[in-house]
């Protein structure tokens, strides 16, 4: 069966196809993850940007909120190359669900 899912902000559609309710709820999961984080974790605001910064031919993804220049990086799962947001910092939630800002005074991602 196919469904057609569209984000919460209704920016993003896509079509997810599985052969039984428990294909699409996990494909709805696993988009969700990655595609729904709809406002930034700092300010709140809906203003953000998907952006693939490419460092010596590594990759690294992030949200960026274009109001106040927080983001939240996400992960690439070692099987299947899925991505994931970055919520925890070894077994401790981050706080904000992750989302982080550069602190010129700490030179640290706060
Ligand atoms: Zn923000």
């Amino acid at each position: 069966m196919k469904v057609n899912y569209q984000t919460s902000n209704g920016r993003i559609s896509v079509e997810i196809e599985g052969d039984s309710q428990r294909d699409i709820f996990a494909e709805i999961a696993r988009f969700q993850e990655v595609f729904e984080e709809t406002v930034c974790g700092k300010c709140g605001s809906e203003n953000l940007r998907f952006v693939v910064r490419n460092v010596d031919d590594n990759l690294y993804y992030e949200l960026r909120c274009m109001d106040c220049g927080a983001k939240l990086s996400f992960g690439s799962h070692k099987k299947g190359g899925g991505l994931f947001p970055k919520r925890k910092d070894g077994d401790n939630w981050l706080p904000d669900r992750g989302w982080v800002k550069w602190n010129p005074k700490t030179e640290k991602n706060e």
